[in-house]
């Protein structure tokens, strides 16, 4: 399948899975927008990685999703600068991990408005040019949390239940104009975000990260193995071509039969 001639915008692509989504699309020949934190001097040898590799177009733009001005201007910019936004991976995120009474407000707020509140306004933005061109790929990045709970995690279960609910809306007020929206609920990846949880939890038991490698994986999926950053992005072509055009509205597990427990 080719994606050549199709512009993605990729949030929170500086890192991890976005990272892994960005590079499967341009491999398919798509030019990319990419997006996320980051030491500058890194995330351009990203990009200058990503259009020499694939030999597409590569833009970075360091809009902040808390932000609703500048995630509209982010899509702008793409629409201005590379023709278009077909395809747009909402995938941004932060976690915070504690117990209801001490998760401090601004934690709460921060992860509303970057896991929750900019999907709404990137499909805001972004939807209008899909509409107009009669194709679209919206893909929401939700999580095995946006179907099923773990305690300490109230802000990003809240906000990942949101993120499938909201990809429901979407793909329906969508459905006859050539637009797809679905939403990707992954199980344990590997990446700094969890990282850093394996680390903060190891701190706290007094035990090795290895271990805690061993009990994430056994507490919560069938499988004892890590879902790894391509495979996310080689189900993120998937969605994108006409195999699965029809698919739209759909939470779609790639979790190593989390949720199937
Ligand atoms: P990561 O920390 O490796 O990457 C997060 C990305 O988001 C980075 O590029 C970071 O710079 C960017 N980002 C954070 N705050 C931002 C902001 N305000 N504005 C713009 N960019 C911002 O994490 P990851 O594990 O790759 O997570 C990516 C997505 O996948 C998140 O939505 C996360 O909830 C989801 N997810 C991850 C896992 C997992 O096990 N790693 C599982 C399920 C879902």
């Amino acid at each position: 399948m080719s994606l050549k001639g199709k512009v993605a915008l990729v949030t929170g692509s500086t890192s991890g899975i976005g990272l892994g989504i960005a590079r499967a699309l341009a491999a398919q020949g798509a030019d990319i927008m990419m997006n996320g934190f980051g030491d500058a001097g890194a995330i351009e040898q990203l990009r200058a990685g990503i259009a020499a590799e694939f030999g597409v177009r590569a833009l970075y733009s360091p809009a902040d999703m808390s932000k609703p001005e500048q995630i509209a201007a982010m899509v702008a910019e793409a629409e201005a600068k590379l023709g278009a936004v077909d395809i747009q991976v909402n995938n941004a995120g932060i976690q915070y991990v504690a117990n209801i009474e001490d998760f401090p407000d601004a934690r709460w707020d921060a992860i509303i408005a970057i896991n929750l509140s900019a999907i709404f306004h990137g499909m805001k933005a972004a939807i209008p040019g899909m509409k107009k061109r009669g194709w679209g790929r919206i893909i929401n990045i939700a999580s095995a949390h946006g179907l099923v709970a773990s305690p300490q995690k109230v802000a990003y279960v809240a906000a990942k239940h949101g993120v499938v609910g909201m990809t429901k809306v979407a793909a329906i007020e969508t459905a006859n104009n050539g637009i797809t929206v679905n939403a990707i609920c992954p199980g344990w990846v590997l990446t700094p975000l969890v990282e850093k949880q394996l680390e903060d939890k190891a701190k706290a038991e007094g035990t090795t990260v290895d271990h805690e490698k061993h009990e994430f994986l056994t507490e919560k999926q069938a499988m004892e193995k890590f879902t790894t950053a391509d495979q996310i992005g080689g189900l993120a072509v998937f969605l994108c071509s006409d195999a699965a055009s029809t698919i739209t509205g759909a939470p779609l597990s790639i979790d190593g039969g989390w949720v199937a427990q």
